[in-house]
């Protein structure tokens, strides 16, 4: 059924660059005939799902959608595709986004753009856009998306699905082709917040071969939901409802704040003052870490090595040429800008600084609120073409996801309402490794 959906969609919808059919099938015999035979399956048994193309999956192609590794067949599982395969999951295929994870639209794919279900001629979001799309079209059930600095949350909202950016550290990265090491986290997209926490139990958890990876024991997500949230207290930014934010998308959340009220939690305004450099401090530190991640990509030991090249420096110099696209390019050459001697002082260090100073904003808010809530981001899905020559406009977009990204913290974002016919998405922030009352407030609005 999933293929046959993906046939008679994808042509439009574009969202797979490599599908696993013939090996897709094979194993849904394979739990067909254990499960006749009464033999222990997972708990995701047979259930079939996309992953994000710069998961890498073994024996699988994955491209990061990137001329780069055009050719790129990974001999390993990262963590979450082995936990997925534990829990009896079945990769349908691997979905389109952002070159390396960079952008907000998916137009920034070497290969295709993906269309949003809901007006194909607007953006899925991204960079998680081929993740949400393919969700959204009813393609797979779930996918599995990453976010730097709001890569599953933005994509989730522009189509009107659950997107859950967990607590850095929660889930492991190992596998996870880096872009920004210090925010990228990996995380589920679904249509309910049920699956979600499904999907969230089966790659949650502690991983050797990540440093970064969380020591925390790891909670019933599901029996979580069961709770209320009578007496929550919830602070609602007010530098999220500002004059950027589109005031369709603030009175869809207005309304979902009603609903928590008659639900028995109470909200006030609380401020989170630093979050005007939020956007600027994040696009120095992300592409800071992109300049030093992607140095590994020099055309010898992976993906695409450039023609007849005169000498080893012009090989370099061919393959990335060639390989990357230019937003890669932009944000590789900013990067290495800022970590230059003499300037690093002013550009990075600075934004680290201003990190701290938004991470206690949240820390602050936390000690009297027990969820912040706002909208995923200022706007609707826009028109494809729109932004894409102005990138600063395009990076705007993030502007309420990024500080969350930036604390570290959970948040979900889960469908609050309409506007002019687009979805638009609620975003419920968490107190660190607090997936559970996420999940919780996310369930009952739902
Ligand atoms: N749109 C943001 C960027 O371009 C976020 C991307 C992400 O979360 N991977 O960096």
């Amino acid at each position: 059924a999933v293929f046959a959906r993906i046939a008679a969609t994808d042509g439009t919808v574009q969202a797979f660059l490599t599908l696993n059919e013939e090996q897709a099938r094979a194993e849904a015999r394979r739990y067909d005939d254990k499960y006749v035979q009464g033999e222990g399956i997972g708990a995701l048994a047979g259930i079939p799902a996309g992953i994000k193309d710069n998961i890498i999956t073994e024996g699988l192609r994955t491209t990061c959608a990137s001329r780069f590794l055009d050719n790129f067949v990974p001999v390993h599982d990262a963590f979450v595709s082995r936990k997925l395969k534990e829990a009896g999951v079945i990769t349908a295929g691997k979905l389109n986004m952002d070159e390396f994870a960079m952008g907000g639209s998916n137009e920034n794919s070497a290969y295709q753009v993906t269309r949003n279900p809901w007006d194909v001629e607007r953006v899925p979001g991204g960079s998680s856009g081929g993740s949400a799309a393919a969700v959204a079209a009813g393609q797979v059930p779930f996918s599995l998306g990453s976010d730097t600095g709001g890569s599953i949350r933005q994509p989730a909202s522009y189509c009107g699905i659950v997107g859950l950016k967990p607590t850095y550290g929660l889930v492991s990265r190992f596998g996870l082709v880096a872009f920004a090491s210090s925010l990228d986290q990996i995380g589920p997209l679904t249509r309910t917040v049920e699956d979600s926490a499904l999907v969230l139990q089966a790659i949650a958890g502690h991983d050797a071969m990540d440093s970064t990876s969380a020591n925390v024991d790891i909670p019933d997500y599901t029996a979580a939901l069961q709770g209320d949230v009578r007496g929550l207290r919830i602070g609602v930014p007010k530098e999220y409802m500002g004059e950027g934010v589109d005031p369709k998308v603030k009175q869809a959340v207005l309304d979902a704040l009603k609903t928590f009220e008659s639900l028995g939690a109470t909200w006030e305004e609380v401020s989170l003052p630093h979050t005007e450099y939020a956007v600027a401090a994040y696009y120095l530190l992300a592409s800071s870490e992109a300049s030093s991640n992607l140095s590994r990509f020099d055309g010898v030991r992976y993906g695409v090595r450039a023609e007849n090249p005169d000498n080893l420096i012009d090989l370099y110099f061919k393959s990335r040429s060639e390989g990357f696209g230019s937003e890669v390019k932009r944000r590789i050459m900013l990067g290495t800008y800022a970590l230059s001697s003499g300037y690093y002082d002013a550009y990075y260090l600075k934004a680290q600084k201003v990190r701290t100073l938004i991470k206690q904003d949240f820390d602050q808010a936390f000690q009297k609120y027990d969820l912040l809530i706002g909208p995923t981001a200022p706007t609707t899905a826009f028109k494809i073409g729109e932004q894409i020559n102005n990138p600063l406009q395009m990076y705007m977009n993030d502007i309420l996801t990024i500080p969350v990204s930036l604390a570290g913290v959970p948040a979900i974002s889960v469908p609050c309402g309409m506007a002019d016919g687009l979805p638009v998405g609620l975003q419920i922030i968490g107190k660190p490794f607090d997936e559970s009352a996420v999940l919780r407030a996310a369930h009952l609005f739902e």
